[in-house]
């Protein structure tokens, strides 16, 4: 296979070759191919660290082969890469290495496997943070906060601000963020869960944000979240807060068969929210079994039996929800389903998110709204300021924050429509300097990006994008517009943030819905509207959006990453050439 360790990764097989001198070149030396000025390829060699050019020469639109579906995709002084077959100089493979967009999505695939819940996803945030010396900070204490150095909060273990301060900040200099959001559309368990229904356990369920609910039918699904544990050490009681995730499926939504359902596929999969979706968890007889099972477990071992919870309504144990699901929970945790005092807990599917299609250029995973510009900006921040000399110059602070509820509008105490952002501006200002005017002058010299997921053109429905602003898969991140505001993008947030890319050599592309459709929005214009930052909103393309299995491309989180570094590294001198209400 090729892959190109330029910026844009595609892929050609060693049999695509053009010629058989091409093929014997490549195997034998470790060829590159150089895509030049005129969009023609070019075959190098590599000895001794030094690239020779060769023999042949070809454009791009004589390629017979499958490559030629991709001759689009190249752009001159790009480089193709062998990977099998071929001897690969050291020289070479150090700069794949730098580039190489599996190795960022594996990254991301880690990320999202990692985060079946946004309390998990900051969880994990948390764990990368902390790995590369941010230090913590709560909302609750004083901060004394240093220039040069690196920090992050959390707000319900479900919002997360991390911040890096440029060792030449000083108080009512511009802060440089991304926004994304932590959470995603799921079914939320209710807080009385425990449904019997024809002889099956079931569990109750509602609706967080807008999913496509049919596709949550016929997976296999779990439970995560987080639970209030009650801890009883030597008499004195504490209350903890633990996150939970079972891994294996002990839930899951059946369809109706179509023997029971003929019109399904002439009319369409209805559903009733309240009565089709709820998961079953157990049958009735198999639960009294166990129930049966473990109390004589109890008995047998003297437990207390006046501690025992049972199914039965008339029983002394929680009514609220299946004994069952709440042993399994306890089990995972390690205490009795006395203890566990309440909870948030969601179905998720177990199926682990992936790298697919026949080229390796897809993400095959859930919550990918929002989860990988989660990724792609907090691992940008942690690169962009990995070391001392990322913010030697630095005279500002670069900021990612991942907000909960935005798929229901935000408006929480964690969520982009609470004080949060305006806190942290706040709080890092006044810890260097006590004069209040600082901060509205800090927030004049900001910078916001909004970063949520995008709608990539979709090839059986491409009518339902407007004709000339069409998102492709490999594209890079898209700007969104919207005249009526829906998207806080203007003139001067995308063009700062279109010559970030074209300096780096970064594909940007540009959506607005088509006038006869509703647009959909995102926390940029609520922070811009609550804040007053100067914002652009921008998100890597995506298809089944909302879906329990979205999919998006390979080379769009590496472009997302390393636009949202650059950004970090350009905007503040990018953005003080720009003279607009100034005297
Ligand atoms: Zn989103």
């Amino acid at each position: 296979m090729l892959t190109s360790f330029g910026q844009r990764a595609f892929v050609l097989r060693l049999q695509d070759l053009p010629s058989p001198r091409w093929k014997q070149s490549a195997t034998r030396h470790g060829c590159q191919i150089l895509v030049d000025q005129s969009r023609a390829l070019k075959m190098w060699s590599c000895r001794s660290g030094r690239l020779q050019k060769r023999q042949c020469r070809l454009t791009l639109s004589s390629f017979p082969s499958k490559f030629a579906q991709f001759s689009s995709i190249p752009r001159r002084g790009k480089f193709l890469q062998l990977e099998e077959n071929v001897k690969k100089p050291a020289y070479m493979a150090r700069q794949v290495n730098q580039c190489d967009g599996i190795s960022i999505a594996t990254d991301l695939i880690d990320f999202l496997n990692a985060s079946p819940t946004a309390f998990h996803a900051v969880d994990e945030a948390k764990r990368r943070l902390r790995n590369v010396g941010f230090e913590q900070v709560s909302e609750k204490e004083d901060w004394k906060l240093e220039a040069g150095k690196r920090y992050f909060f959390t707000r319900n273990h479900s919002t997360i601000v991390a911040f890096a301060i440029g060792n030449r900040y000083v108080a009512g200099n511009g802060f440089h963020v991304i926004g994304a959001h932590s959470d995603s559309p799921c079914l939320k368990l209710k807080p009385v869960s425990k449904v019997t229904k024809a002889g099956y356990l079931e569990v109750g369920v509602q609706l967080y944000g807008g999913g496509l609910w049919h596709t949550w039918f016929d997976r296999d699904l779990t439970v995560a979240g987080r639970v209030i544990v009650r801890e009883d050490k030597n008499g004195t009681i504490s209350y903890s807060h633990k996150l939970v995730r079972i891994e294996e499926p002990i839930i899951r939504i059946p369809t109706i068969a179509i023997h029971l359902d003929r019109t399904v596929n002439s009319e369409g999969f209805k559903i009733n929210t309240q009565s089709h979706l709820l998961p079953v968890l157990a049958t009735l007889v198999k639960a009294e079994l166990n129930k049966v099972a473990v109390e004589s477990g109890r008995a047998e071992s003297g437990e207390n039996n006046d501690e025992q919870i049972s199914t039965d309504d008339g029983g002394k144990g929680n009514l609220k929800h299946h004994l069952v699901l709440l042993q399994i929970i306890a089990s995972k945790i390690g205490c009795k389903p006395d203890d566990i005092c309440d909870f948030e807990l969601q179905a998720c599917d177990t199926q682990p998110s992936a790298i697919g299609g026949a080229l390796k250029e897809f993400i095959f995973s859930g919550r990918l709204d929002n989860l990988c510009m989660s990724f792609c900006s907090l691992q940008a921040l942690i690169d962009a300021t990995s070391t001392e000399s990322e913010l030697e110059d630095e005279s500002g602070v670069r900021v990612v924050a991942l907000f909960d509820h935005e798929e229901v509008g935000s408006e929480s105490a964690q969520g982009a429509g609470s004080p949060v952002m305006l806190d942290a501006l706040s709080r890092i200002t006044s810890s260097f300097s006590s004069d209040s005017n600082l901060l509205q002058r800090a927030i004049q010299s900001s910078f916001l990006v909004s970063a949520d997921m995008a709608h990539a053109i979709h090839p059986n429905y491409s009518d339902k994008h407007e004709e000339y602003h069409q998102p492709k898969l490999h594209g890079g991140l898209v700007i969104k517009h919207n005249a009526n505001q829906r998207y806080a993008t203007n003139a001067v947030t995308s063009f700062i943030f279109r010559e970030i890319a074209s300096k780096h050599n970064l594909p940007v592309q540009d959506f607005v819905v088509r006038n006869d459709m509703g647009c959909g929005s995102t926390i940029g214009r609520i922070l811009a509207s609550g804040l007053g930052i100067r914002t652009v909103d921008v998100g890597a393309p995506q298809l089944s959006m909302h879906s329990i299995r979205e999919m998006c491309a390979v080379d769009d989180v590496k472009y997302a990453y390393e636009h949202f570094k650059a950004f970090f590294q350009e905007v503040g001198h990018l953005h003080a050439k720009i003279l607009i209400d100034d005297i």
